[in-house]
């Protein structure tokens, strides 16, 4: 005859006898080997001085629950806010960033230095559930933390490199103007309190562009009259321009063959039109479209994948 159970025949789960038994557990999963762990993710954000980069960390560290690494040589220092072009407290909007000053101004903070700190640092910021960003234009620091000691860094972590681009000619108008506003913000008064007719200019925080070129200015400020004075600034502005305009091509030079020569998979977002517009009324529409858009979305692949 047909017996048909009062009770369900498996009692699941809650009175399984077998479900809450540790050992019985360990042992059944234990036949099994083990799946690799995942690698961390870690996100690179690179490009030359003035396009954008930082602003680009900040915006996917907010989506991304990112903490941003600086690996600009010049901002692991303390002070020279303006000369180094720092952001902000403001322009930070609450995202953590680290290495970004707590430098002495006269130490000669090393690559070796930047790849043992970012690396603890990289580790706490996983270790919290984020996700570290390395964001800054330092390209030695980025290539001695992905080659040294064989690629250790590289093997540790996945990682992903965001290449913000934008042509020469368009970042050297706004590298230009950009030297205007940090004098309106004080870039001379940083630099006056900053000389020391001994300085040394190879050494430390005061190898910043905006530095040497107003040495000259400043020994001789008090002996010249203001005519002359103004020359002379005129003068060094003029050489921060130029230097910095240098310095965007060197830094290109230097991403353009982690690509060629090292191979590295960079994905490049082109942030020339978002700085042509950018006193345009919807300038920062074009910046979130040509660059932020994509940019979450090569994020949103890697972290998802
Ligand atoms: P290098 O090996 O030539 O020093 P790098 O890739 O290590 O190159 P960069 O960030 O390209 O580092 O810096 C090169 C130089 O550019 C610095 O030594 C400094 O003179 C200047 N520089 C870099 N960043 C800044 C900055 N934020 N403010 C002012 N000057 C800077």
């Amino acid at each position: 005859a047909l017996v048909i159970p009062r009770e369900p025949s498996v009692k699941f789960p809650r009175d399984h006898p077998h479900l809450f038994n540790l050992s019985d557990n360990l042992a059944f999963f234990s036949r099994f080997p083990l799946l690799p762990t995942p690698k961390p993710k870690v996100l690179f954000v690179l490009g030359s001085s003035g396009t954008g980069k930082s602003k680009l960390a900040v915006s996917l560290a907010l989506r991304f629950a990112g903490e941003v690494i600086n690996s600009d040589k010049m901002q692991v220092y303390d002070g020279l806010h303006v000369i180094t072009n720092k952001v902000t407290a403001d322009e930070c909007a609450g995202v953590p960033h680290h290495l970004l000053g707590g430098v002495h101004p006269d130490a000669d903070f090393s690559a070796a230095e930047f790849c043992c700190l970012a690396t603890t640092i990289a580790d706490e910021i996983v270790a919290r559930g984020h996700l570290p960003i390395i964001a800054g234009g330092s390209n030695s620091y980025i290539k001695k933390l992905i080659g040294v000691d064989g690629g250790n860094f590289s093997r540790r972590y996945d990682c992903c490199f965001i290449w913000v681009d934008v042509d020469l000619t368009v970042l050297d108008e706004f590298v230009a103007e950009r030297v205007d506003k940090m004098v309106e913000k004080g870039l001379l008064e940083e630099a006056r309190g900053i000389f020391d007719s001994a300085a040394d200019y190879t050494k430390g925080v005061r190898r910043s562009i905006g530095l040497p070129e107003l040495d000259k200015y400043f020994r001789r400020e008090a002996e010249v009259d203001e005519a002359e004075r103004t020359a002379m600034l005129e003068e060094a502005f003029g050489e921060i321009k130029a230097n910095t305009c240098r310095l965007t091509r060197v830094q290109r030079e230097k991403i353009r063959r982690f690509e060629v020569e090292d191979g590295w998979r960079l994905h490049r977002m082109d942030a020339t039109a978002a700085v042509v517009r950018r006193r345009e009324l919807g300038g920062e529409m074009v910046w979130e479209e040509t660059v932020v858009g994509p940019s979450i979305e090569t994020v949103w692949r890697f972290v998802g994948g």
